[in-house]
């Protein structure tokens, strides 16, 4: 399913493609390329904190030890 984000930043809105309807991470803006942690819950954001450049890269890094244990 497709959601709709308004970015905080710039209130320029983007979509996000989502697997299941609930999803928690990271998110950047494809226009002012801001970083947000997003909430979303039945496909509705719940909350939306921003995120640094440093913590983002921290999930990322989180995420793909994660995909390498499943493939394990
Ligand atoms: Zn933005």
């Amino acid at each position: 399913m497709l959601a709709k984000i308004i970015c905080p930043e710039c209130r320029t809105e983007g979509s996000f493609s989502l697997v299941e309807p609930s999803y928690q991470g990271p998110y950047r803006c494809w226009k002012c390329r801001a970083l947000f942690t997003i909430k979303m819950e039945t496909g509705e954001l719940k909350t939306c904190e921003p995120l640094s450049e440093e913590d983002f890269e921290k999930q990322q890094e989180i995420e793909s030890l994660k995909a390498r244990f499943k493939q394990g």
